[in-house]
């Protein structure tokens, strides 16, 4: 007897709840891609580099080259040069930006601040890539002091910094001014710059006044999520760089006939049909509305814990709200992710001010008072 019907609505009611409580990661669940449900019948592949046609028919790179441009544009890149793609997410954005990097500086030293990602570590071992990690003020951000100190012990290498753009946990934002400040007055001329902004990079593009982590301001590479703040059935992302260092690593493999500028070979076309149209859609305006929106439920949400004496702090800006480690089962029903003494709400545009409400009732009624401690976290 074929079970598979049963199964599946299983699954599928299973995903309806748990896509409900959802406030400790931050993917948006408020998409709506209905207009696009055709397309899943067809093999989508965008193959290799998106502004180089491939015999391979059945792509959307025309979709996904007006993603990139956006983005380019978003971000203040030069206009003639940048180059992108849109990734399988925010990972192997950073991936592909530290890969250019050392591809440039292959002697260099990576700096990152302990707040990073998990997955930069990983992407620098990859690389084979020596680095140093750099202390973090409280809030998350990068301590410049402690950048100058570790970067005056290697002047004599070329320096790769991997600058967060909306920390994991705290969601703190490295300044890249301070950072190329830094670097100048140690007189290391030779640098590169990437920003991790997998949550960030749409939010602080669009905040005034704007912190400084783009092209303009330094950056040679930004990585985002594009299943994060603007949501996607399939997770995503947008790499853009400078399309002199894309071409450097053109040229290392032009011999084999080939513009393998890609991580993967076989890209996902499906995805930046779905980014295509939701930029379609809303637009700058429509971004602007959603981080008003987020902002505007992370700041009630704020004032909410605090009337209910739970200590909550939010870096300025930010659409996370810090709170310490929660009873295993508040941690478990509303997703929170914890890291050491810190677990965060994590204000996406779908975040409802009943659901804030809901979360604090739970906290309140919880009688457990172990709560889920980094022991826990690390299993995940
Ligand atoms: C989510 C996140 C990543 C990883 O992005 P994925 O899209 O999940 O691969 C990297 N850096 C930061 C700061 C993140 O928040």
């Amino acid at each position: 007897m074929d079970n598979s019907k049963q199964i599946i609505s299983e699954l599928l009611e299973k995903v309806i709840t748990n896509t409900e409580n959802f406030l400790g990661y931050p993917v948006s669940k408020d998409f709506d891609y209905d207009e696009l449900m055709p397309f899943l019948k067809y093999p989508m592949n965008n193959l290799g580099d998106p502004f180089i046609n491939s015999t391979y028919g059945v792509n959307s790179n025309e979709m996904e080259k007006e993603v990139i441009a956006f983005f380019a544009k978003l971000f203040r890149a030069e206009p003639n040069n940048w180059w992108g793609y849109v990734s399988n997410g925010g990972s192997e954005g950073n991936l592909y930006g530290l890969y250019l990097a050392r591809e440039r500086y292959p002697k260099a030293m990576v700096y990152y601040s302990e707040s990073t990602h998990y997955s930069v570590q990983k992407n620098l071992h990859l690389l084979n890539m020596p680095c140093i990690v750099i202390r973090t003020q409280d809030n998350g951000e990068m301590d410049y002091d402690d950048l100058k100190e570790s970067m005056r012990n290697h002047r004599n290498v070329p320096a790769i910094v991997l600058a967060n753009i909306g920390t994991t946990m705290t969601e703190a934002v490295d300044d890249v001014q301070q950072i190329k400040r830094v670097m100048k007055s140690l007189a290391i001329q030779h640098h590169y710059v990437h920003c991790d902004a997998a949550l960030g990079g749409i939010i602080n593009a669009l905040t005034e006044p704007r912190p400084a982590f783009d092209f303009k301001d330094g950056a040679d590479s930004i990585a985002i999520s594009g299943h994060k703040f603007i949501g996607s059935p399939i997770p995503c992302g947008v790499v853009v760089v400078k399309k002199a260092n894309r071409d450097r690593i053109a040229m290392a493999v032009s011999y084999i006939g080939s513009s393998d500028t890609t991580i993967t070979g076989s890209r996902n076309g499906h995805s930046p049909l779905f980014l295509w149209y939701a930029l379609r859609k809303l637009g700058i305006e429509g971004l602007k509305a959603r981080v008003a929106k987020s902002r505007e439920t992370a700041e009630y949400a704020l004032t909410q814990f605090r009337a209910n004496n739970i200590p909550a702090w939010r870096n300025p800006n930010a659409i996370t709200v810090v709170i310490p480690p929660q009873p295993k089962v508040v941690a478990a029903k509303w997703q929170l992710a914890t890291e050491g003494d810190l677990s965060h709400v994590i204000c996406m545009p779908n975040v409802t001010h009943a659901q804030i409400d809901d979360l604090i009732q739970d906290i309140l009624n919880s009688t457990e008072d172990e709560p889920l401690g980094s022991e826990m976290y690390e299993l995940y």
